[in-house]
């Protein structure tokens, strides 16, 4: 099939939304790879902001690990000021130094908070099957990696980070999952629609595509396989 035909092919097989993407109120836009922008009122939310074109100026970040696509020194720059509350774990701290502005909140899987009416529930995020060698996946759960559940206006946003389909989604309560669906580093597409069948968010946005690994036939295979609804967003 040549370059034409597959986005043919692909116009008629994946809904793509309208951008951004609103749901009871809050504005959803993906930015690309695992990068998301959420608006609610005067709150502007970012996640694993990554060669961004930046939207306005972060009330709240939060960064699910140290890698390089999800902990961005550069792209923090774009966004953040010194009133910008940064919430990552750990393994953040050192690179995070570089930074000179902003509030930062180290945090680790199992930690509710709330900050400015959000609320906050730390997930953990890790691999089971990735092997980057024999014997060593790619993010192991020693490495302290996170996703985060955020509650704001109402609606429950679940960032997976960096994960396989792992026990700990079983039991989460969401209205939108911001799910990887690449394979290599993260779950396949077929692990993430096993998961988001399992926990059955409301919404599933596949995520972790498009940039370093995964491309929109991840995203049709999601699509074919998750029993929930499933929102292709276009990059903003
Ligand atoms: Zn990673």
């Amino acid at each position: 099939m040549r370059f034409g035909g597959i986005r043919n092919f692909l116009r008629k097989h994946i809904e793509y939304c309208c951008m951004p993407y609103a749901y009871q109120g809050v504005q959803i836009s993906w930015l690309g790879h695992d990068s998301f922008y959420v608006k609610y009122l005067d709150k502007r939310i970012y996640f694993d902001p990554y060669k961004i074109k930046p939207k306005d100026r972060a009330t709240h970040v939060f960064i699910s690990h140290e890698h390089f696509d999800h902990l961005s020194i550069e792209d923090l720059r774009k966004i953040c000021t010194a009133d910008t509350n940064i919430v990552a774990p750990e393994s953040c701290r050192n690179q995070l130094s570089q930074l000179k502005t902003g509030l930062f909140k180290l945090i680790k899987a199992g930690d509710e908070f709330e900050t400015q009416g959000i609320n906050v529930k730390v997930v953990p995020a890790y691999n089971v099957n990735k092997f980057r060698e024999p014997g060593m996946v790619y993010h192991p759960k020693t490495a302290g990696g996170v996703g985060y559940l955020v509650e704001i206006g109402g609606v429950k946003i679940y960032h997976a980070g960096d994960t396989d389909f792992i026990p700990e989604m079983k039991n989460l309560l969401v209205d939108i999952a911001l799910i990887p669906v690449s394979g290599t580093f993260v779950m396949t597409a077929d692990e993430a629609a096993q998961a988001v069948n399992e926990f059955k968010p409301k919404i599933a946005i596949p995520m972790h595509y498009g940039a370093i690994v995964g491309s929109s036939r991840d995203v049709e295979e999601f699509k074919k396989k998750a029993k929930v609804e499933v929102v292709v967003l276009e990059k903003e």
